[in-house]
């Protein structure tokens, strides 16, 4: 199927509204900051700008790997900007921000592959404000423990890191990633701090078949995922991976159950969910069903 098949009508979007985008654009170029809100073309941006929130992204805007699926721009990275977690806080100053998402391209030619500065950047926040819940979604750092451990010594609230997709598709679609290396990223977090909320995230419509989608989270229920988003694959452009098909909006709730009785404490499934939609709201849901210090 080619990506600009016709869309069905739960996908249709209403057109994006510049005097909504305008302001967090200008915000963002002011502080020389990237969203992945803008540089993942995401479907909800006019959405979550409108409220006032976005998922900022660290380490630059060009990323070291080549994913098919996703938007941002590859290639050889900049030099990293020390100013940048100091930046953040000014957005959040700005926008009053009280839950902040901070994520990244995958930075393969750092020796921490960024960890360092992720910690910077939650305690930058947190020193500004330790009221703010920061949910971090972090690249794998090539299978690297200790920079899962850097990150997490700064104590963010959410520990984010999405599989994408299902193992057969990984040379396709993640083709410098690996699927068991991903899972460990969670299972790490968890073995690391019992308390601490995990998340993953998948797209569907790349190919996969629904026993493949079921055995991946069985995967993540294992690995001690508590949070679970599943949303449809979109491609950026034509030159991005193929859409195989839309899935329908009864087959994601149909993921949705599924999930609940696994045991994940939240499944958000849905044609426009995307990772960090409705972060907030995801992260109160997930703490009211299981309040920090409850040791699992
Ligand atoms: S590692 Fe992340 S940012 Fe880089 S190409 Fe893959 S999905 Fe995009």
């Amino acid at each position: 199927m080619s990506g600009y098949a016709r869309r069905p009508e739960w996908l249709k979007l209403s057109p994006l509204d510049s005097r909504i985008l305008g302001p967090m654009r200008r915000l963002t170029l002011d502080l020389k900051l990237h969203t992945v809100c803008e540089s993942a073309h995401c479907p909800n941006r006019a959405e979550c700008f409108s409220r006032g929130t976005a998922t900022f992204m660290i380490l630059g805007d060009t990323c070291t790997r080549r994913c098919t699926f996703c938007g941002v721009r590859k290639g050889r990275p900049q030099d990293l900007d020390p100013q940048e977690p100091q930046h953040i806080v000014e957005a959040i100053s700005t926008l009053k921000l009280s839950y902040v998402v901070v994520t990244s391209v995958t930075r393969d030619d750092l020796p921490d592959g960024g960890a360092s500065h992720f910690a910077q950047t939650i305690r930058a926040i947190h020193d500004y404000n330790r009221a703010i819940a920061v949910e971090v979604l972090i690249p794998d750092f090539g299978g690297s423990r200790s920079a899962v451990e850097d990150v997490l010594s700064a104590q963010p609230a959410v520990l984010n890191h999405n599989l994408e997709t299902v193992p057969r598709l990984y040379p396709e679609v993640r083709p410098q990633a690996e699927y068991r290396r991903s899972l460990e990223v969670l299972s790490r977090g968890r073995l690391l701090d019992d308390n601490l909320l995990t998340k993953s995230g998948i797209m569907l419509g790349l190919g996969e078949s629904q026993q493949e989608v079921i055995e991946l989270m069985t995967d993540l229920r294992q690995a001690g995922c508590d949070v679970l988003t599943i949303g449809q694959y979109l491609p950026p452009s034509l030159k991005h991976h193929e859409l195989v098909r839309y899935i329908s909006p009864e087959e994601f709730v149909e993921y949705q159950n599924i999930g609940r009785d696994m045991g994940f404490v939240s499944v958000f499934s849905g044609p426009l969910v995307r990772s960090s939609f409705h972060a907030a709201e995801a992260y109160l849901l997930a703490t009211r069903k299981m309040p920090r210090g409850s040791g699992r």
